[in-house]
C-alpha cells in the first residue's frame, strides 16, 4: 500500500507479465495507457495503483514483508504455471516481457478472452 515498490526506477524492482496479463490490464484501463516518466508503471500515480482490477500477477502478490520473501517466488511459480496453461488452452502464443514495454507495445498482445 506504500506504492514504494511500484516505483521502478527507484525500487530497482522490475515487472514482468505474460501478453495475456498485459492485454488484459490494457483491457481493464479501457485501451488508454497514461504517459508516465520512463521506467515507470503508468498506472503508478500519486503512489498509488490506478489499475488495481487489472494488475499482474507479479503485482498482486508482491509484498515487502521478509517473511514473505521466501515463499513468495513458490506461490508466484505456481499461479503463473496456470497462466502458461491458459495461453495453451486460448490457442494463444506464451511471451513473457516487461510489463511497462508490452503494454505500450499493444500490437504484439493477444486478445484475451472475454468473459473475465
Ligand atoms: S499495475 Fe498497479 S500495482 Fe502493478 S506496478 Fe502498476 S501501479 Fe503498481
Amino acid at each position: 500500500m506504500s506504492g514504494r515498490c511500484c516505483d521502478f526506477p527507484t525500487s530497482g524492482h522490475q515487472l514482468w507479465a505474460t501478453d495475456l496479463e498485459s492485454a488484459h490490464a490494457l483491457r481493464k484501463a479501457g485501451g488508454d495507457v497514461p504517459e508516465a516518466p520512463s521506467g515507470l508503471c503508468p498506472w503508478h500515480v500519486e503512489g498509488t495503483c490506478r489499475l488495481r482490477d487489472g494488475r499482474p500477477l507479479g503485482c498482486r502478490l508482491y509484498f515487502c514483508d521478509p517473511a514473505w520473501t521466501d515463499l513468495m517466488p513458490q506461490v508466484y511459480e505456481r499461479f503463473h504455471a496456470e497462466l502458461k496453461a491458459l495461453h495453451v488452452e486460448a490457442g494463444l502464443s506464451y511471451s513473457y516481457r516487461r510489463f511497462v514495454e508490452a503494454v505500450r507495445d499493444p500490437a504484439l498482445l493477444p486478445s484475451p478472452p472475454t468473459n473475465s
